[in-house]
């Protein structure tokens, strides 16, 4: 392994911390971060107060295509898309910096962050493989997550043409009475504007 100058293995560790304070499950780490593994796991126990959990990473494409999921993925997404192409951050500060500005908006909006960020992660990684690809909404024209290759897909976003069980008496949807997300695209803009500018 070429020797690294200190301040660049500065930034690998605060970049490590940053991932860690996010939620990051090791596997996420080591693939992100070019630090042995048992430094991330000294990190992991000196951030945390505790090892890291073990176990398989979520691994099913399904999970993003529910409702709900669909549009806490969709809005994490597109504010990915736009640090990445429009910002100019690198793939991991755009997920960093994306996924913290999507936590946010959550908290805006008092919603509870369905997506952790190793779904996050695992989200970008089913983009870059070919598995999933952002469609337009033909009602408000917001982009949002589908499968690559189903025919039998919804032209409408989840926002727009909501399942019909969604907030049916005696079924409370978990953000009623609450503020209504925005179109993710929409949403995504807002978000990633202060960066922007
Ligand atoms: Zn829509």
């Amino acid at each position: 392994m070429p020797t690294r100058s200190l301040t660049e293995d500065a930034q690998e560790v605060l970049r490590a911390i940053a991932l860690i304070e996010l939620g990051a499950r090791m596997q996420v780490l080591e693939s992100e971060l070019a630090l042995p593994r048992d430094r991330l796991i000294r990190l992991y126990r000196e951030v945390k107060g505790e090892s890291p959990p073990k176990g398989m990473l979520p691994s099913s494409a399904d999970w993003y295509m529910t409702w709900m999921a669909n549009i806490h993925a969709s809005l994490f997404y597109n504010t990915y898309v736009f640090l990445k192409n429009e910002a100019k951050c690198s793939h991991l500060d755009a997920l960093t910096k994306g996924y913290r500005l999507y936590r946010e908006h959550c908290t805006h909006a008092g919603l509870e962050p369905l997506l952790d960020l190793t779904r996050a992660w695992t989200l970008v990684r089913f983009f870059n493989g070919g598995l999933l690809e952002m469609t337009q909404c033909s009602r408000c024209s917001g982009r949002f997550i589908g499968h690559k290759y189903d025919l039998r897909r919804n032209k409408a976003c989840a926002i727009c043409q909501p399942p019909s069980r969604a907030g049916k008496p005696g079924k409370p949807a978990r953000d009623e009475g609450r503020a209504r997300p925005l179109p993710p695209a929409v949403a995504a803009r807002e978000m990633a504007t202060p960066l922007a500018a």
